[in-house]
């Protein structure tokens, strides 16, 4: 586990406002599968770095160390799903940044796309470009039925590396929806 470290212009652990602040595991509930969660004792700062810093890049950069953490937690994908179903836009939970999580919420919708024709359509030789806003699904159906990334990209006109990098979006997001369970509704978070 990383060790704590005090950064710059906070006082570790409170927010602005002089509260303590939890970190993401501390927030969640009591769920066995949190318990051995890596962040526990972590100094919470770590996991806001929204909040010290300015600009993407700056962002991007702050977040290094807590997605180091996160990558070494039994715990992430619980905490990305929980993050996801309390609406919580702020820090990193589940190793994504809020920026990172509202892009697979967008892609978790967009599985839920109904791409039956064009599935079908490509399954008898057809060529039947996917409207721009159904191309993850598609490519979500095809790899279930077994089809390789150079397949699918000769069908949609894709090159392998843009569809494998699909394939990761896709399967990602199909885990997400896979742990909301059948009665997420949720729409696409604001960018
Ligand atoms: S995934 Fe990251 S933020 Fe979530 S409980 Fe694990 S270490 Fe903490």
């Amino acid at each position: 586990m990383a060790e704590n470290r005090p950064h710059r212009n906070t006082v570790a652990g409170r927010t602005p406002s002089g509260h303590r602040r939890p970190t993401p595991a501390a927030a969640l509930t009591r769920s066995p599968e949190l318990v051995d969660a890596a962040c526990r004792g972590v100094d919470p700062e770590l996991f806001f770095p929204e909040r010290r810093t300015t600009g993407d890049r700056g962002e991007q950069m702050a977040a290094h160390d807590a997605k180091s953490i996160c990558r070494t937690c039994p715990a992430r994908t619980p905490c990305l799903v929980v993050s996801i179903a309390r609406g919580e836009w702020e820090g990193i939970w589940g190793g994504h940044t809020p920026g990172e999580r509202r892009a697979l919420v967008r892609d978790a919708v967009a599985l839920r796309h109904d791409v039956r024709a064009t599935v079908q359509a490509l399954e008898h030789g057809t060529r039947f470009p996917p409207r721009p806003g159904d191309f993850l699904a598609v490519v979500h159906e095809l790899t279930i039925l077994g089809w390789g990334s150079e397949r699918i990209g000769h069908v949609l006109g894709l090159d392998p590396d843009t569809v494998v990098r699909a394939r990761a979006r896709a399967g990602a997001a199909a885990a997400v929806l896979a742990a909301m369970g059948p009665g997420y509704r949720s729409e696409p978070a604001a960018a």
